[in-house]
């Protein structure tokens, strides 16, 4: 029986090891490590870490379409992706303490008043709703601990060797090492850094990736009702092939909205999550803008750069004065009109309020790019005729993209390393079901081998 040992417990680790013990894979040979919480301890500001990863806080928007979220069709078919996409769903239906609560919205027509200055991507979502995700983490956790399967929690995984088949922790747990017949390397956008630390150590052919960056744009769910109405999570897009830009809205959360501050490698950006309990209700709509830019060299350094210059430290401006308030770093704020809003939890999003001239700080940040964005609006306005400057927007928002790794398009492991399976968003993926859906995917292919092995000869 192979070792197997997965780094992350985020979406894409997690499904691996469900599908693996389902299968009858014996859990005490599998082993999760993560540098976050158990879902008992993960607070609500651990964004990013812990179990089910950055899906245990996400917004529980769960995909249905092989053209969302990142690749996995071109691995696998179209046919084969909607079953894995249909595993996933199920799963987070069966930890779900209310499964018959989770629903699927389906939108179908693209309505002529968004021509001709948008084009908008049609496609199914189950929505499983952000309040319930510390739930479903929990009673998922149970199930793998009750199946034998070990977890290593607050442990950062440093190193390792591929050759000698060993991965390096901190803090030092058993002996600061651990070892391996199989890896699962799953560990998301907060280990996007080591990926690529690896990916240079080790000299992986890797995928040229796009930038993606842009702002959380918010305003006043009614403007945009008519729209939601049609499709819950709109996706407005545009392109412009010459000169390889294309724009899109993305995540849209409506009702009970919330921007959401996200820290990575020290600088600051926005998101955007959805609460279902009604009681959180405050009538606001946030998306992020997201521009794709092809043919940027090195996108990684270049996204950072551009953060960090649009993150600045300064005092709490609330639009209070007279009252002392702490300096903090975060993000920025520009509306024509708007106050800032504020997080579920009652307090001011961070950020600090820009006027025209700040905004000419972003121009210059964005290197000309800013513009689309501006333009995007601009066309948002005719579109949705009440919405004139009564809007706001946080910058900036930005996703990183993982180098991704060439792999074997039938068991995601690295050419050099047949037994190192790359998963989530550390690989292709940027969301819930295509990560759980890889995840799924590797673990397939492991049982396949196991079930081989244990055929008589
Ligand atoms: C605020 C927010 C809202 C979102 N909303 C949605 C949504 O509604 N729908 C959707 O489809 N997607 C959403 N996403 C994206 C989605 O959450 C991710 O695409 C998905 O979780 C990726 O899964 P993953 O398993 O690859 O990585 P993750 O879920 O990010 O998990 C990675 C795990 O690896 C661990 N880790 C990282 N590095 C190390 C290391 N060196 N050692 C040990 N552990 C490590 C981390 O602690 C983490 O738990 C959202 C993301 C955010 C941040």
């Amino acid at each position: 029986m192979e070792k197997i040992v997965i780094i992350g417990a985020g979406v894409a680790g997690v499904n691996a090891a469900t599908k693996l013990v389902d299968n009858g894979y014996p859990g005490e040979y599998i082993t999760i490590i993560d540098m976050g919480n158990d879902p008992y301890k993960r607070k609500p500001e651990e964004v990013m870490t812990g179990f089910m990863g950055a899906g245990g806080w996400s917004d529980g928007k769960l995909t249905y379409h092989t053209a969302i979220g990142g690749h996995m069709s071109k691995y696998c078919g179209e046919e084969k992706t909607m079953e894995l996409f249909d595993e996933v769903i199920t799963n987070f239906k069966r930890f779900h303490p209310k499964p018959e609560e989770v629903q699927c919205s389906n939108p179908e027509a693209e309505p002529d008043f968004i021509k001709p200055y948008f084009g908008l991507r049609l496609f199914p979502v189950w929505h499983v709703g952000t309040d319930y995700l510390h739930e479903i983490g929990k009673n998922w956790y149970d199930y793998l601990v009750s199946k034998g399967v070990g977890f290593i929690w607050n442990t950062k995984v440093t190193n390792i060797d591929f050759k000698r088949q060993t991965v390096f922790t901190n803090p030092v747990k058993h002996n600061g090492y651990i070892c391996y017949d199989r890896l699962i390397f799953g560990v998301g956008k907060s280990g996007i850094d080591f990926g690529k630390e690896l990916a240079e150590k080790y000299d992986f052919p890797t995928e040229p990736k796009p930038v993606q960056i842009g702002v959380r744009f918010e305003a006043p769910q009614h403007h945009f009702q008519k729209l939601i109405d049609i499709s819950y999570d709109f996706k407005l897009y545009r392109k412009f092939e010459d000169e390889g830009v294309s724009l899109r809205s993305f995540c849209t959360n409506n009702n009970a909205a919330y921007v959401a501050l996200e820290e990575t490698y020290g600088d600051y950006s926005y998101n955007g999550h959805a609460k279902k309990d009604e009681s959180y209700r405050n009538n606001m709509t946030n998306f992020g803008i997201l521009m794709e830019v092809q043919g940027i060299d090195n996108p990684f350094d270049w996204s950072r750069e551009l953060v960090s210059k649009v993150n600045k430290v300064d005092i709490a401006s609330d639009g209070k004065l007279g009252r002392f308030r702490p300096k903090y770093r975060a993000g920025l704020y520009y509306s024509p009109s708007r106050n800032k809003s504020k997080t579920s939890e009652g307090e001011w999003v961070k950020a600090h309020f820009i006027g025209e001239e700040g905004l000419q700080t972003v121009r210059d940040a964005f290197q000309g790019y800013f513009t689309y964005i501006e333009d995007f609006i601009e066309d948002m306005k005719k579109v949705f005729p009440t919405l004139k400057d009564d809007w706001g927007m946080y910058i900036p928002e930005v996703k990183y993209l993982s180098p991704e790794p060439l792999v074997d398009y039938d068991t995601l492991a690295l050419a050099d390393f047949n037994n190192v399976h790359f998963v989530g968003d550390a690989l292709s993926a940027r969301g819930i079901t295509v990560s759980g859906a890889q995840g799924t995917y590797v673990a397939e292919y492991i049982i396949h081998c196991h079930n081989e092995e244990l055929k008589p000869i």
